[in-house]
């Protein structure tokens, strides 16, 4: 039985360990990360001697995301790209913009079990969660791709956990691959051009709140009443709409930063104006709050649409009136199914494979 442990999920400290149980300088961890972030090979580790590479070898795995088969769709300034795992599972992360200033759109599970009535993810149940390295990996094998493509750094301007799965559900690994992305002697990523999206998991928005990172949050909202938002979004259930607020003004009281709320607009059902004044009444007093509609991203398993484009704008100009702070972001890629999950949904129709399901907590 093979037990060495994946490179990807090696931080500098858990890595100096072990070459100081071996008698090795702690800096040699620093040296390999430099590999590793490189996406190399241990036996391409040339700042090693042989017999220290064997020992790193026998010890960790240098299995990377599968890039070598990636499956990639193009469209309107998108790239969407299913990147394969150790175990035949696929992650799906996307390049929004083009190759010198995009957002890189990343998971967190594969699959999702929050069955959000919208998403793609959700259809299939949630299969896992994914490690600290196999998040910070869609950065480094997207950068890999890209920049070997474009002829570029390849580094995206900004990371969005808005991929598959919810984050605060696999909450220690989604924390650790940040660190690992803003280590300033590693990665170094601008703390501040990461954000994270939630589903609206209550305690983790508090202990988010306490974490002291400049990183931004993201709350997906979609309804402005808790009758509206169960028929939506399942998790209401278990943190209604009251509760959820209640911890997104603590978010903002304890980190002063600004919070956004994403509103997926659905034709007939949460953008009319009875809803727009709703969210008047509610949020006009509430200060550093963002909202970020998006027209609905038909993923074809249900009967949802998106409201005409005239229809959303004038529905974001009635928050607008009402002194509320919004922007109308467009569904990018939409002609290759860029909506969340959707992706990875067709390649297992195509193949008709349907991913196994398992209970995961953190
Ligand atoms: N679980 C987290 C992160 C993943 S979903 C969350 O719920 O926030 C991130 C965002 O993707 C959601 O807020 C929603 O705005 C968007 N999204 C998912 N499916 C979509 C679809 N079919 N059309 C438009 N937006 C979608």
């Amino acid at each position: 039985m093979n037990e060495r442990t994946p490179l990807l999920d090696q931080d500098a400290v858990s890595l100096g360990k072990w070459f100081e149980d071996i008698g090795e300088p702690n800096y040699r961890a620093r040296q390999v990360l430099k590999w590793i972030d490189q996406l190399e090979p241990i036996q391409a580790m040339s700042d090693l001697s042989a017999p220290l590479r064997d020992l790193l070898s026998e010890r960790y795995s240098d299995d990377y995301l599968d890039t070598s088969e990636c499956i990639e769709s193009v469209d309107e300034g998108t790239n969407r790209f299913l990147f394969k795992l150790q175990d035949d599972e696929a992650v799906e992360c996307v390049q929004i913009g083009p190759a010198e200033d995009y957002t890189a759109c990343i998971s967190t599970q594969v699959g999702c079990g929050l069955r959000c009535s919208f998403c793609a993810s959700g259809k299939f149940g949630l299969v896992r969660n994914l490690s600290p390295g196999e998040i910070v990996g869609q950065i480094l094998s997207l950068r890999k791709v890209i920049s070997k493509k474009q002829n570029v750094d390849g580094w995206p301007r900004h990371i969005v956990y808005m991929g598959m799965g919810e984050p605060f559900q696999n909450y220690r690994a989604t924390m650790d691959s940040i660190r690992r992305l803003i280590d300033s002697e590693g990665i170094n990523f601008g703390v501040r051009r990461i954000t994270v999206s939630t589903v609206g998991l209550v305690p983790e928005i508090y202990r988010f709140a306490n974490e002291d990172l400049q990183v931004g949050l993201a709350v997906s909202l979609h309804a402005p009443n808790s009758d509206l938002r169960r028929s939506i979004m399942p998790i209401e259930e278990v943190y209604p709409l009251s509760r959820l607020l209640t911890a997104c003004e603590k978010y903002i009281e304890k980190t002063g930063r600004r919070l956004t709320f994403e509103y997926v607009l659905l034709k007939d059902i949460n953008d009319g104006p009875k809803e727009a004044k709703k969210l008047i009444e509610t949020f006009k007093k509430w200060k550093l709050v963002h909202f970020n509609l998006i027209r609905y991203n038909p993923i074809g398993m249900t009967k949802l649409r998106p409201p005409a484009p005239a229809q959303a704008k004038a529905f974001m100009n009635r928050l607008r009136d009402g002194g509320i702070h919004v922007t109308l972001r467009q569904s990018p890629g939409k002609k290759i199914n860029a909506a969340c999950g959707q992706l990875r949904g067709l390649e297992y129709e195509k193949h008709g494979v349907r991913p196994k399901l398992a209970e995961v907590s953190d």
